[in-house]
């Protein structure tokens, strides 16, 4: 069985601005500051974090227990209008092949799809509405799971293994996002990862993060499908293996996950044996 999960903002879809929106008005009715989110870096956090951070901009100090249960209400009940205005000014999207790429996943018995998200579950779902892609997925691990996005990813697949009745192991496990934390936070768990360009990531921090697969969107799925080991790689890669590189571009393609390391070290273990065999026979 494996498990695929998705990141929604910048991967899933984009839903303008919505999210930063309510949650100004939340602290803005609790605190009276305006924009707190232009001061606080929302992309690839957990809402858990993002409010924190923002009610500190707005307020001048942390907020006790009290404090972010309200501003949580609130930012929930102003989300719905938010995403709505969003929606009737054409700006919010899905990201390109998604759709498909879903379609496509969905109804395999040998896949689990799931939410991976920084969102709280009840704004996971408020802004995936629009979209029509909520039917795809049966389980998530969200934002309001923790404050540290492993541990929201590590969540989601223990409710996957509760729904399949199965252990999972977590090389089993795929994390599609936009931004190096999500990498970052699946690598933590010992997953593996792949991210969409077209999101929300920094390019930079993007590349430097190393994940195992990279493309702009969904509008080809062939190398997700080969990534996911759902169809053959034509060049007869199997995934997880490291392979001497034809070119610096298939090394950074093929060759930069913990688990390719930890083969490279094994390979190296074995030549090494295989050699002393040799020479104790001489
Ligand atoms: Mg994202």
């Amino acid at each position: 069985m494996k498990i695929i999960l998705f990141d929604i903002d910048g991967t899933l879809v984009k839903a303008g601005g919505a999210g930063a929106r309510a949650l100004n008005h939340a602290v803005e009715s609790l605190t009276g500051h305006k924009n707190a989110c232009d001061k606080v870096q929302l992309q690839g956090a957990t809402d858990k974090a993002n409010f924190e951070n923002a009610f500190k901009v707005g307020a001048g100090r942390k907020p006790t227990k009290r404090d972010l249960a309200v501003l949580t209400q609130r930012y929930v009940d102003r989300l719905p209008s938010e995403v709505l205005a969003s929606v009737k000014a054409k700006k919010y999207f899905k990201v390109k092949g998604v759709e498909k790429f879903l379609a496509k996943l969905s109804g395999r018995k040998d896949l689990l799809l799931g939410l991976g998200t920084g969102n709280l579950k009840d704004g996971a779902f408020i802004k995936l509405e629009p979209s029509g892609l909520l039917k795809h997925f049966a389980f998530g691990g969200y934002g309001c799971d923790s404050h540290h996005r492993s541990v929201v990813l590590q969540k989601a697949v223990a409710r996957a293994a509760k729904l399949a009745k199965t252990a999972i192991k977590d090389g089993d496990v795929y994390v599609i996002g936009d931004t190096h934390r999500d990498v970052e936070a699946a690598k933590e768990a010992g997953y593996h990862s792949g991210v969409v360009q077209d999101g929300f990531g920094d390019p930079e921090l993007l590349m430097r993060s190393n994940p195992e697969l990279m493309a702009k969107d969904f509008s080809n799925m062939k190398p997700w499908l080969i990534w996911l080991g759902l169809q053959k790689d034509p060049r007869g890669v199997r995934r997880g293996t490291y392979i001497c590189p034809d070119s610096p571009i298939e090394h950074a393609h093929y060759g930069r996950t913990g688990m390719d390391l930890r083969d490279i070290e094994l390979g190296i273990k074995k030549l090494r044996a295989a050699k002393r065999a040799v020479s104790d026979k001489k």
